[in-house]
């Protein structure tokens, strides 16, 4: 092990086998076994010594124990109960860190975490990933950051332009919440287990939300659920009269929601709240 906690292969691969633990699939478990990523990805976190730090999915523990040498505290979340006595080897001894076996996707993370600013670390499971990061930014305000390491085509989808193809309701939820940019790619090959697909670590640096932002994430759901559709259509159901509030918030009700910016759909909101 690393001065520093990080873990390079053959010592993930030494407590894996140690500890009979198989990677779990379901689990995304893919362990980064590259010291030099869980740095670059930890230090783009800029974290300080007074720092309140939250990790989701602390696997073998490599980035929880390079955390919690810079930060003040790091809650760790973990699905996993079957990694207990690996991480009881590589973290039990750090006093700052409070590990919880829980699921957390299941967890209302503001409510969970202490008083104070946090920032979110992690190397997120594949499968949870997207829904994590977007939970976090509309439902947990004191997580001021966000850096992820994402798949690739997950970090492009949350991070698109308008007028994109991979433009969507991830990325206008993003651009309501948040000034966002990829910090660096990451090869398949620094994984144990390699998996499939390359990755990409994000960066999200919280903005004030503007009013009606809930409300424009509602609509813009409706809008993106028939892409191709235009909005007169799209927003029928969920929008009364939809064609006048279009005109009124300035957009073209003929346009598709990927040309819309995500101020766009909170001016619609405004629209619709004016006409109450
Ligand atoms: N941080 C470690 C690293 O970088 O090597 C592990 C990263 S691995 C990609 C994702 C981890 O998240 C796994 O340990 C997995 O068991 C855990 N995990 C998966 N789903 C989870 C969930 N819903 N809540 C908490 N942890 C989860």
């Amino acid at each position: 092990m690393g001065e520093d906690g990080s873990q390079a292969r053959s010592e993930i691969r030494r407590l894996l086998d140690e500890h009979g633990h198989r990677p779990t699939k379901a689990y995304g478990q893919n362990f980064l076994a590259d010291p030099n990523i869980v740095r670059r990805l930890v230090g783009a976190a800029e974290l300080a010594q007074e720092s309140q730090v939250v990790e989701i999915g602390a696997g073998t523990g490599a980035m929880t124990a390079v955390m919690a040498s810079q930060a003040r505290t790091v809650v760790a979340f973990e699905v996993d109960e079957s990694l207990a006595p690996l991480l009881a080897e590589t973290i039990g001894d750090l006093q700052n860190v409070d590990l919880r076996f829980e699921d957390a996707a299941k967890i209302q993370l503001e409510t969970v975490l202490g008083e104070g600013e946090w920032t979110l670390v992690a190397n997120l499971p594949y499968n949870v990933g997207t829904g994590i990061v977007l939970d976090t930014l509309q439902d947990a305000p004191s997580v001021k950051r966000i850096v992820a390491m994402v798949q690739r085509e997950v970090a492009d989808r949350l991070l698109a332009d308008a007028g994109s193809k991979t433009y969507g309701l991830p990325s206008v939820t993003v651009g309501l919440h948040a000034v966002g940019r990829i910090a660096f790619s990451v090869p398949r090959q620094v994984f144990e287990p390699v998996p499939r697909v390359d990755s990409a670590v994000i960066v999200l640096d919280r903005v004030p939300a503007p009013l009606l932002s809930t409300r424009a994430v509602e609509l813009a759901t409706a809008g993106f659920a028939q892409r191709r559709k235009m909005l007169r259509r799209s927003l029928s159901s969920v929008l009364p009269d939809t064609e006048r509030v279009l005109s009124e918030a300035g957009i073209d009700p003929t346009s598709r929601p990927e040309q819309l910016e995500p101020m766009d759909f909170v001016q619609i909101a405004e629209a619709e709240e004016n006409r109450r």
